[in-house]
């Protein structure tokens, strides 16, 4: 275990995602002893705090997983100043907080900054760190940013080219947290430890390929927040396209950031992107109504608060990814995401093609093999495959080869902890590139565009079902179907 030293500055320190995501993590990285004597917290948000209020803040976010004789050490690393984002004399006083902690905790001049706030401050944020001189030190300087990154191209251009003034690409950490999950980046080993798997891993025997990220919650409290995202935006752009790249890449040189990110970009630009009377053809998209059976529990989108009564923002999407690389072209490449559907589910499917004659004496046919990679609720890889029915006749029948509920370590870290450990460290493989929010944002506006176009009426689903009709559809012309939610 490699003690890191470091200052960490939190802006947005008193929000939701610092208590409930930053601090539990950064404390677990305490606990196992990754940070211990030289690091310092900083947290900055508008309100007024005293120190001492701020780690009472930071002490209950943890008391849950802490071990109670570690609290008052672990806090007495967290100072706090309250700031005004646009007023330049906040600035200042974070400098001065930051040299001082820096000697007195032996910081060495290394920085993160961790951006937990509304991304209209990002610009002037990263403009001011740099002009007030926050970023001018002997150590590193890295910047941690949360999604969304913009809200299509144009914005995510504008943002990036404002965070360059200060950092460069190599210092900038977009978080994708579904990166930071075990399974996820279980996906690396299970093809590239798996010469068996990795063989047949291409357009001559994988029929298609799966990604579910269903929820079963909807918008929550979120409801202002997400009338002007969508599933699209919030779930596809960043995460979907994340995982699928990591499922479809090609073998990469090596497992270095470098090589594993030109790869994912070289897949990303071999999707083909639909012409604009095309792209319903390709992605459907979904609003969730109340459900008929219990319309008060399970309202409709268009009910829930802070949500404009007429929204037609998608609280569902499912698509048809096409790819024209050598490996593999042919290939459907089907995704769903959506709110309010029957279960929660992560999973990534990947059905094998059964175009042998069958031999045996069976009145059904034979199920087509599928690697099942489930991420969430339950993290287990398992193979379907058939197998004979014991005694007399040669008949088969399924069974399912699975990795143990046991193998699943509950120490595991959890997403925000690797992420930000990773950062620590200065390794970025599991962060996403500038490439590749650029080719995302540029296939997600073109099927905003479609759908502005050829605009399909909504809502099309009940709370509580599997999602529309129009998604089954989009399967069943090419002969496939949806691996069952639950
Ligand atoms: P939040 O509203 O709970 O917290 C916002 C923080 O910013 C507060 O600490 C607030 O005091 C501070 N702030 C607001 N205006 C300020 C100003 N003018 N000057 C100084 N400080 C100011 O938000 P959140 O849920 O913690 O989300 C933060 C960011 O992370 C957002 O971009 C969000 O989209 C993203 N995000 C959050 C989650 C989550 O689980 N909460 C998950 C993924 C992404």
């Amino acid at each position: 275990i490699k003690e890191e030293t470091t200052l960490i500055t939190i802006f947005g320190g008193t929000g939701d995602l610092a208590n409930r995501k930053l601090y539990p993590a950064i404390y677990r990285l305490y606990a196992k002893g990754f940070l211990k004597e030289n690091f310092a917290v900083i947290g900055t948000a508008r309100r007024q705090l005293t120190n001492e209020l701020f780690r009472q803040q930071v002490a209950s976010s943890i008391t849950s997983i802490a071990d109670k004789s570690q609290i008052q050490e672990f806090v007495s690393h967290f100072y706090y100043r309250s700031h005004d984002v646009t007023n330049q004399e906040s600035y200042k006083v974070l400098l001065d907080l930051s040299n001082e902690l820096d000697s007195k905790y032996s910081l060495k001049g290394n920085r993160i900054f961790f951006l937990a706030m509304a991304p209209t401050f990002f610009n002037e944020i990263a403009v001011r760190l740099k002009s007030e001189g926050l970023v001018d030190t002997e150590g590193y300087q890295r910047l941690m940013i949360e999604k969304p990154f913009g809200h299509n191209l144009e914005s995510a251009q504008e943002l990036n080219d404002a965070l360059g003034l200060a950092f460069n690409e190599n210092q900038i950490y977009r978080i994708d947290h579904y990166l930071g999950k075990e399974m996820v980046q279980n996906v690396s080993a299970i093809r590239f430890a798996n010469p068996m798997i990795e063989a047949l891993w291409n357009n001559r025997h994988i029929s298609n390929i799966q990604v579910t990220l269903a929820e079963e919650l909807g918008v929550e409290e979120r409801g202002g927040y997400y009338d002007n995202s969508g599933a699209l935006r919030d779930m596809f752009q960043n995460h979907i396209l994340q995982v699928v790249s990591l499922v479809l890449m090609d073998y990469p040189l090596s497992l270095d950031k470098s090589d594993i990110r030109a790869e994912k970009v070289r897949l990303l630009r071999s999707f083909d992107v639909p012409e604009v009377d095309e792209v319903n053809n390709f992605f459907v998209p979904g609003q969730y109504d109340a459900n008929p059976e219990d319309a008060t529990k399970y309202k409709a989108y268009r009910s829930e608060d802070n949500v404009d009564p007429k929204s037609t923002t998608e609280t569902f999407v499912a698509g048809k990814l096409t790819s024209h690389s050598d490996r593999w072209n042919g290939v459907p490449i089907y995704i769903r995401t959506g709110k309010r559907l029957e279960t929660k589910k992560t999973s990534i499917v990947i059905e094998f093609k059964n175009d042998r004659p069958n031999l045996f004496d069976d009145s059904n046919e034979q199920i087509s093999n599928t690697l099942v990679i489930e991420i969430a609720p339950n993290e287990s890889i398992s193979l379907n495959i058939n197998v004979k029915v014991p005694g007399q006749g040669l008949v088969t029948q399924p069974t399912v080869l699975q990795t143990s509920a046991d193998s699943v370590d509950p120490n595991a870290p959890e997403a925000y902890e690797k992420v930000i450990h990773d950062c620590l460290r200065g390794d970025a493989t599991y962060f996403s590139h500038w490439d590749e929010v650029a080719l995302s944002w540029q296939l997600v506006d073109r099927i905003y565009e479609g759908w502005a176009t050829h605009p399909t009426s909504l809502p099309n689903y009940a709370s509580g079902s599997t999602g529309p009709e129009a998604a089954n559809e989009l399967l069943a012309k090419d002969g496939f179907k949806w691996y069952p939610l639950s």
